[in-house]
Order: structure tokens, then C-alpha cells, then sequence
């Protein structure tokens, strides 16, 4: 029996869905150009339903808003579109935008100079800030079931748990108009994510190796991180 299909836009050989170049009086693209594993061709459903979703009028601000941001990124040249905006430039033009008076940083232990810095630059424009880092809580990793050879401290040493289960619990209750996660490790910031009740974003993720810019090992996969084309332990 054939496998069944499934949605795979990374491998688009046309990107039809994206029309670039044709008038809005042309209408959509034409069926024939969407390859075989276009989610458009596959689940032509699930575009309804998201349809009727932006009907609704809260969902439907938000989209507007935060592609009114989108657009403010960029500036029209005479040499052509040039970015603009860094994106904690556009973090707060999109707070702003939204009415957000109170922003809620869960960061990572390891970003707490970060955290200060973007606290400070928050509360410069008007914001007010509440900040929960990983480890708060103080429960040591024994309570997960980590064993002593597990420890980056060492085996003998206390080390404390990550705890972003807390991390969104306090900023759901600290009532904030968005979080903003900062540098959460990857698991960690899953959970934070299953049990934040907020709106969320991400301003940066930990990358332990790449200044926290996981992109670049793909950037370089071709040269440098060749290594990820092998099977990773
Ligand atoms: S939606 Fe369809 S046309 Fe667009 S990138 Fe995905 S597979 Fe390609």
C-alpha cells in the first residue's frame, strides 16, 4: 500500500502559494502548480477552519497587527527592500501595538545579564517588567530523578533544577500581557510553552556553541558543520 502523503513545504520545488510577482486581481494560484505534498492539495480542510479562526475579531486584530509589523521592518529603497528593525526594536513596536503594558522574561540563569539588559530597555519604553529565571524554586535536580553522574556541578554538589513549569506559572499569575521567553534550553522551553497560559514569543533561544544562534551550524553545514550530515550520537 502506498504511503500516505504528508505536508513537506521544506521540499517545495515551486512555493506557488506564495504568488510572488502577480497582481491581486490575478486570484490565487493555480492548483496544477502545487506539488503532490502541498498541504494546500492534502488538508484543503484545515485552511477553512483557519479561515473561520480569523473571523473571529480578537484573532483577527492580532494577525492585522502583527503583519502591520511585518511590514514596518522593512524600508522601500530606490536599490530595493532593505530590513530595518532589529527584533527587539520590533518587540516593543509590536507590545505598543497590541496595548501591552506589562511584560512577563522568563530567561535562563545563564541570561540573567541579558534579562537585566532588556529589562532596562523595556522599562525605558514604558513597559513594566516582570522577570523569572530557570532556577527558581531552588529544587535540586534529585527531585526529577536525576542521578549523581548527571550533575554538571558534580556528583558531590548541589545543583539546581530548571523549572520552567514555575517560570510559566509565575508569569500567569503575575497577570502579564506577554511573555517572552529568553534563552530557555531546548526541553525546558517545551514545558514552559505546555503551561504558559499567556500570549508568548521568543526573543532568543540557547545555543550553548553559537552565541545562541543555532542557525549558523546550518548555515555552515555545507563547510564547517559538514559533521551534521553524518548521523548525530
Ligand atoms: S504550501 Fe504548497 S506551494 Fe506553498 S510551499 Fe508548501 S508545498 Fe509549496
Amino acid at each position: 500500500m502506498a504511503e500516505k502523503r504528508y505536508p513537506q513545504c521544506a521540499r517545495c520545488p515551486t512555493r506557488a502559494c506564495e504568488n510572488r510577482g502577480c497582481k491581486l486581481s490575478e486570484g490565487p494560484p493555480s492548483l496544477k502548480k502545487l506539488p503532490g505534498f502541498c498541504p494546500m492539495k492534502l488538508m484543503p480542510e484545515v485552511f477553512a477552519q483557519a479561515a473561520a479562526e480569523y473571523d473571529k475579531p480578537a484573532v483577527r486584530e492580532f494577525a492585522r497587527l502583527a503583519s502591520v509589523q511585518e511590514f514596518q521592518c522593512f524600508e522601500r529603497l530606490p536599490d530595493g527592500l532593505r530590513a530595518k528593525l532589529s527584533r527587539v526594536e520590533e518587540l516593543i513596536q509590536f507590545a505598543r501595538k497590541c496595548n501591552h503594558k506589562k511584560l512577563g522574561i522568563a530567561h535562563c540563569g545563564g541570561f540573567i545579564g541579558e534579562a537585566a539588559i532588556l529589562t532596562n530597555i523595556l522599562e525605558n519604553n514604558g513597559f513594566r517588567v516582570v522577570s523569572v529565571q530557570c532556577k527558581a524554586g531552588a529544587v535540586p535536580k534529585e527531585a526529577i530523578g536525576i542521578q549523581a553522574e548527571e550533575k554538571i556541578a558534580g556528583s558531590e554538589n548541589w545543583e539546581t533544577m530548571c523549572n520552567p513549569v514555575a517560570q510559566a506559572m509565575i508569569i500567569n499569575q503575575a497577570k502579564v500581557d506577554l511573555a517572552i521567553m529568553l534563552g530557555l534550553c531546548i526541553g525546558h522551553d517545551t514545558l514552559f510553552i505546555k503551561y504558559c497560559d499567556v500570549p508568548l514569543t521568543v526573543l532568543a533561544v540557547k545555543d550553548r556553541l553559537l552565541g545562541h544562534n543555532p542557525l549558523v551550524a546550518l548555515y555552515l553545514s555545507e563547510s564547517y558543520y559538514g559533521r551534521l550530515k553524518n548521523k548525530i550520537d
